[in-house]
């Protein structure tokens, strides 16, 4: 491992123009995914700036009815929070099916959101990946891609974001709040991320310096239920294969709001908006949501190792979906 240094601010400012100050500066969280990555020599940092002393660990209900979600609050604390439990469900299950419990009381609502992809070729230094060290290729095409992404790719690069929270996050029209050196700014968590074109290397849209300092919800609709149901190859301590993290909101046994968000499908979280827009103000029906899914995800481009993902996906949307509505039936 590379010999760094170590800070530990004590305010977000302090903590932003330290790491806005060199290049070769970062912000550590739990450290469980960077300093995975630092002993592997996938990254390189000389400077560590710890930001789990910046009084971003909170949980407050906004004046609105919502969350607002400090960066550095640990996914188990956030998990086992009653206002969470209570009314984002969705939001809860995802925390759970991530990692263990040691990881997850060290992981942070931030560093869960920036962790970096699982892609088994982004993490063997020896091995050429667009992603890791940019223009020396991209082995997974022809290699291992089974769990890599089927919609949303480039040639560039197949990786898909591997976190649960993120996708949970998508489907609550959650926002994002950063702080960098030119000032606050929030954004809609998927907008935070980035699909790879030929620049893989960056992840999301921040720049070098910003740190994200919370993560806000809004309300949730009195009647809406939601759920997040994860595929994978084990019963605990597994990425997902694939996932989906749903909100469902049926008067009358119409659909007034349906949010579905996929994981495992791209390099962000993936809305299924035309499927969204074509569910509401119908009955949730069977028939109803499998043309709905069918059609959203007409235009993926499977690889033949991962093309078992595209069915997958339609049918885990649709009987998730069926199974909210029968709770509101
Ligand atoms: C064996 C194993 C299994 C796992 N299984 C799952 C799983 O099933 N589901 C899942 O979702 N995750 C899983 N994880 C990943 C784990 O959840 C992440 O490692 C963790 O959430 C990262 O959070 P952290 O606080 O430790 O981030 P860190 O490792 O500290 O940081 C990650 C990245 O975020 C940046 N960063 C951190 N905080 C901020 C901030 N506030 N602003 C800007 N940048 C910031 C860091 O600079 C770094 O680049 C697993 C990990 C392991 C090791
Ligand atoms: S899919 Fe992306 S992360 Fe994986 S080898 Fe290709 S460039 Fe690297």
């Amino acid at each position: 491992m590379r010999t760094f240094s170590y800070a530990r601010p004590g305010d977000p400012a302090t903590a932003v123009a330290a790491v806005a100050d060199s290049l070769e500066a970062c912000f550590l969280g739990g450290g469980t995914n960077l300093v995975d990555l630092m002993r592997l020599g996938a990254a390189r940092p000389a400077a560590l700036v710890d930001i789990t002393h910046l009084g971003l660990d909170d949980v407050e209900e906004t004046p609105d009815g919502g969350l607002r979600i400090g960066a550095t609050v640990r996914n188990s604390d956030l998990a086992a929070h009653a206002v969470v439990r209570a009314r984002y469900p969705v939001l809860a299950r995802a925390l759970l099916s991530g990692a263990s419990g040691q990881l997850r009381n060290m992981a942070t609502t931030a560093g869960n959101l920036l962790q970096r992809t699982r892609c088994v070729y982004f993490q063997q230094i020896d091995l050429p990946c667009n992603k890791r060290d940019p223009g020396s290729g991209c082995p997974a095409r022809d290699g291992e891609h089974r769990d890599l992404a089927v919609v949303g790719h480039s040639p560039s690069c197949i990786a898909t974001h591997p976190g649960d929270l993120a996708v949970a996050l998508a489907a609550l029209d959650a926002q994002v709040q950063i702080v960098g050196p030119d000032g606050p700014r929030a954004l809609h968590v998927l907008d935070l991320y980035r699909l790879p074109g030929d620049r893989p290397q960056q992840d999301t849209v921040l720049q070098h310096g910003e740190l994200i300092t919370a993560v806000v919800l809004p309300p949730p609709a009195a009647n809406a239920r939601s759920t997040y149901r994860k595929v994978r190859d084990r019963a605990s301590f597994a990425f997902a294969v694939l996932s989906v993290a749903a909100v469902l909101e049926v008067r009358e046994d119409v659909v007034v709001d349906v949010r579905v968000a996929w994981g495992g499908l791209a390099a962000k979280p993936w809305r299924a908006r035309s499927a969204e827009a074509a569910l509401r103000g119908h009955r949730p029906g069977i028939d109803a949501l499998q043309a709905a899914f069918e059609t959203e995800l007409a235009e993926a481009e499977p690889l033949p190792d991962n093309a078992f993902k595209v069915p997958l996906a339609r049918r885990l949307a649709v009987h998730t979906l069926l199974e909210l509505a029968g709770e509101q039936s």
